[in-house]
């Protein structure tokens, strides 16, 4: 029997596996004994156990461990998926579902789809009659909850890479707990890298105490079980810079170079931001292999989330025989997905992160420095095989005093508009009273309960409005591209605006340009149209079906056929979710201006006007005065039409408006009379 220990101050019971020999190996597939060897393999019936007797277990373990892959094995062994209930087991990250998937049905000798399936948004890979296990992001299983608000089709949830605290974790969380007193046959699994565990259990605790459930079945413990999976690890030696440098990336090649002469054989984990760094980091590492001929013995790999699937898998192949492994990734290899082999880490200390600013309503994707938190699992990920080396790009006074010990949690620092309205959805009407793991601030709470109203989703008492509300929330897109598509129904466009929101669901449909600007610019001005880049994404939509959906067409007009591809996907999926709403698709047949007003019955509240006598190409919104430019990538870059919508604004040294399109601004006033109205001629406020 597994011994317990009590904990007295929080009622906390922490458990220690005994310590088994581990088996002999003979007779197993390679992939078996590599399983056994994992560290979480020694807790396969603790955690059994636990999970059979607790409402909600805890389990904290190094990156690498197994959890991920393992966890939700050992409760099918244990019978969890009979029945036809399901095992569902939460990421953050598209990527990473896609990877541990495809992992977990290698193991188990089976089809992808099949028995072991995975759910991300456009994307469904299982089967309703064989799937045992899914994979899903935490963003899919809250969609899911507006069919199935008590999630019946699953018997256990384990909700892995906690630590991250995404926003969509986070909300999770708060609705499982909900769930559970509901359901309580429910099994939870919080499953993370370095959560703090207490904070997540007295979360769960506090289900109990204050609401006074007591557990239906006797036998069943509500208070949750924390169980710590040691691993092995060996020491990482951490290595500073003398000087801070200003060009990180820069600095990542030179120092893959100076290990690659350096240092003993292993691979390297190179940390930085973004698909933009690392492509121009390989490209760079590239040349300078080419440039000693063919015996560099670098082999280098990117990893991003954008990448296509066959990419994705190279990383976790062996290098070719005498060559060392370069892979050069976002913070995805952080904690979410563990590379063997891996002795060098170079962290260049900063990561893409959310930010937004409730009263500018300008929410950014901005490159800022990690937290110490992230910087001492970058390294660990040096020490997996044997002791390893980290290289901060980073001098050690910025370490000790510039980085925050941890991360803000994602809900503390983002836009909450797709948060209210799914909320919203569930019948959760008292959103500030909500069972927050950190609460949002009132100030983007109110924010997104403005822009809500504003959209006509929301109605005078905070509630759904019907049937736009109930609608904009039933698409799984920003509720501004939702409502953009709900309102081409009426106005006759709806075949044009659902290629527009697929496009603008896509990371970016071009081929990123690096060296090459002229030439894409020109390309990319054979599909232009004085309206603007949503209407050039229809021609260019239309260009890929004519040509037979062909890659080499793709390659030809510099735009990813990947994404190309996705974007037929995407609208396809949309097509079927609008006739399931019972709206009609129909098409416009040129008829542009219509285009353009559903575009505005979506992003009204982007509006911007060209500041007259400017030079420079000086807009300013029309809510907040913000001043944005035209992003050069554009097609209405330097033609500045006087009045603009845009979609979405990205920020460097000035604010940028990507996706432009220019508009009349009499429709705003038509399309949101609620939002803006002219006072004296062409002076709108809100
Ligand atoms: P944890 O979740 O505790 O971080 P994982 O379960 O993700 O650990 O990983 C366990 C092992 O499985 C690691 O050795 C990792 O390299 C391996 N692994 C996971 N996903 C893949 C994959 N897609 N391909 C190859 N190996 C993988
Ligand atoms: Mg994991």
């Amino acid at each position: 029997r597994p011994q317990i220990l009590d904990d007295e101050e929080g009622g906390v019971l922490f458990y220690s596996a005994p310590q088994s020999s581990s088996s002999s190996g003979f007779g197993y597939s390679i992939l078996e004994r590599l399983r056994k060897r994992l560290p979480v393999y020694k807790y396969k019936t603790a955690i059994q156990f636990l999970v059979e007797n607790h409402a909600t277990t805890i389990v904290v373990g190094e990156t690498g461990s197994g959890k991920t892959t393992q966890i939700p094995q050992f409760l099918r062994e244990a019978g969890w998926a009979e029945g036809g209930r399901m095992i569902a087991c939460t990421q953050p990250r598209r990527l990473a579902v896609q990877s541990v998937a495809s992992r977990v049905a290698e193991e188990m000798d089976v089809k992808l789809g099949e028995e072991v399936g995975y759910a991300i948004r456009f994307e469904n890979v299982t089967n309703p009659d064989t799937t045992k296990i899914k994979f899903l992001t935490d963003g899919v299983l809250l969609r899911e909850m507006m069919d199935d608000p008590l999630l019946t089709k699953y018997s256990i949830i384990i909700v892995d890479e906690a630590h991250e605290r995404s926003i969509s974790t986070d909300m999770l969380l708060g609705l499982l707990k909900k769930i559970q007193r509901r359901r309580s046959e429910l099994r939870l699994v919080i499953s993370s890298a370095t959560i703090d565990a207490k904070t997540m259990s007295t979360f769960f605790t506090g289900s109990k105490k204050h609401q006074g459930l007591e557990a239906k079945d006797d036998k069943l413990n509500m208070t949750p079980a924390i169980l710590s999976v040691e691993g092995k690890s060996f020491t990482v030696e951490i290595h500073y810079l003398e000087e801070p440098v200003s060009d990180y990336l820069q600095a990542a090649v030179s120092t893959v170079l100076s290990i690659h002469s350096q240092e003993a054989p292993g691979d390297i984990l190179v940390f930085l931001t973004g698909q933009d760094d690392i492509d121009a980091a390989v490209q760079l590492l590239t040349e300078d292999t080419r440039s000693h001929g063919k015996n560099s013995g670098l082999s280098i790999l990117p990893l991003y989330s954008g990448l296509p699937r066959g990419d994705q898998e190279l990383v976790f192949s062996n290098s070719p025989r005498g060559k060392r492994k370069v892979v050069i990734a976002t913070n995805i290899a952080e904690t979410s997905l563990t590379l063997e082999g891996i002795v060098y880490v170079i962290d260049s200390g900063f990561s893409k992160q959310k930010f937004f600013n409730p009263i500018s309503d300008i929410e950014n994707l901005v490159v800022a420095p990690i937290s110490k938190a992230s910087a001492r699992q970058r390294a660990g990920r040096a020490g997996r095989v044997r002791p390893g080396k980290c290289f901060r790009l980073y001098t050690e006074d910025h370490y000790v005093t510039q980085m925050a010990v941890e991360g803000v949690p994602e809900m503390q620092r983002s836009n909450l508009v797709s948060l209210v309205i799914q909320l919203k959805a569930l019948g959760i009407d008292n959103i500030l009273g909500f069972d927050w793991l950190a609460p949002p601030s009132p100030e983007a709470m109110i924010r997104a309960l403005e822009v809500l109203y504003s959209l006509g989703v929301l109605d005078d008492d905070a509630k759904l409005t019907t049937p736009i509300g109930f609608q904009v929330a039933e698409i799984p897109l920003d509720p501004m591209i939702s409502k953009m598509v709900i309102s081409s129904c009426s106005l006759g466009c709806s075949e044009e605006i659902l290629t527009i929101a697929a496009v603008l669901s896509v990371q970016s449909i071009w081929m990123s340009a690096r060296g090459a600007q002229k030439e894409s610019d020109e390309l990319k001005r054979r599909f232009a149209v004085a309206e603007g880049d949503h209407i050039s994404f229809l021609n260019v939509y239309k260009g890929f079906l004519q040509s037979g959906k062909s890659s080499k067409w793709c390659s030809q007009n510099f735009l990813n056929y990947q994404t190309m591809k996705k974007v037929v996907e995407i609208r396809g999926q949309l097509c079927r979710l609008l006739n399931r709403l019972g709206l009609t698709l129909k098409s416009c047949e040129g008829d542009i201006k219509a285009v353009r007003k559903a575009v505005i019955a979506g992003f009204f509240a982007n509006a911007c006007r060209l500041e007259a006598y400017s030079v420079n190409g000086m807009y300013k919104t029309v809510r907040t005065s913000q001043e944005v430019y035209i992003h050069p990538s554009s097609i209405l870059h330097r033609v500045n039409p006087k009045w603009v919508v845009y979609h979405s604004l990205v920020s460097t040294d000035k604010h940028y408006m990507r996706n432009v399109i220019a508009i009349n601004p009499s429709w705003l006033t038509e399309a949101a009379p609620h939002f803006y109205h002219f006072q004296k001629p062409n002076y709108p406020v809100s």
